[in-house]
């Protein structure tokens, strides 16, 4: 579904993607980790065309995006800095995607509900943005990058600023919901545990490099280098 092609991108001399070749298959999860400075938030950006890149290609479903716009690439954003839109209620926050593919108003409110609850604001429709905390901006920005079903759901820290109970409870709930519905996912994450309940697939960054990508298992029992191992914590 998803293809990076000797994806590059530059910053000054320092390259933050360094020809990173890359691929999702469709209902997929995989996530990246790496320490802070890796890239990881750089490889998403690349994907979604909010990052332009040097050389390389990202191709969904076998369509170079080159010059494609964001909004037409079929993705569901989550980025660390999300972005909620203030002057709506966290309905209509929610709603926006559903809304933009003309999904009628009775059927978008069912979803609106369903992912609220899902997300562990059940009942919050008429709520400011602005009376939230910050976790809880989280979970609104999480519904509304889930809503519009979308081929491919890229999730930059998705749950970093939420406890480790509803984390541990969200990541269960996330796995099943992205099973039912056949979502793709690439997500990032540094909170190692949270990539191995979710990951189908693990890729590790380092430098702008992968590290390596295998499954949980794979990385966990056979580490490829020095560094993924200190990265996950064997130190000798
Ligand atoms: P974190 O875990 O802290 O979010 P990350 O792995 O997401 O880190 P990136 O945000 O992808 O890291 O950044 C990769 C490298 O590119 C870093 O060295 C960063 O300083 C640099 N970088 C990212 N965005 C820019 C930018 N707009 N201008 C200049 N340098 C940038
Ligand atoms: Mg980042």
């Amino acid at each position: 579904l998803l293809r990076l092609d000797g994806v590059t991108v530059r910053f000054g001399e320092r390259a933050a993607l360094d020809a990173v070749d890359l691929e999702v298959a469709a209902h997929e999860t995989v996530c990246v980790l790496g320490p802070s400075g890796s890239g990881k938030s750089t490889l998403l950006r690349a994907v979604a065309g909010l990052q332009a890149v040097d050389a390389g290609r990202v191709l969904l479903d076998g369509r170079d995006q080159a010059g494609v716009p964001t909004h037409r690439r079929g993705l569901g954003l989550m980025f660390q800095d999300h972005q909620l839109f203030p002057q709506r209620d966290v309905g209509g926050n929610v709603a926006f995607g559903l809304r933009m593919r003309g999904i009628r108003r009775d059927e978008a409110d069912r979803t609106v509900a369903g992912l609220l609850d899902m997300v562990g604001l059940p009942g919050a429709q008429r709520r400011a943005i602005a009376a939230l905390s910050g976790g809880e901006q989280q979970r609104v920005a999480l519904a509304r990058a889930l809503a519009p079903e979308p081929k491919l759901l890229m999730l930059d820290e998705p749950l970093g600023q939420l406890d480790r109970g509803l984390r541990e409870r969200l990541v269960v709930e996330l796995r099943q919901l992205f099973g039912r519905l056949g979502t793709t996912v690439l997500a990032v994450t540094h909170d190692q545990g949270e990539a191995f309940a979710l990951a189908d697939r693990v890729v590790v960054m380092r430098d702008g490099l992968i590290a390596q990508t295998g499954t949980p298992l794979e990385v966990w029992q056979r580490p490829a280098s020095e560094f993924v191992a200190r990265f996950l914590g064997f130190d000798n």
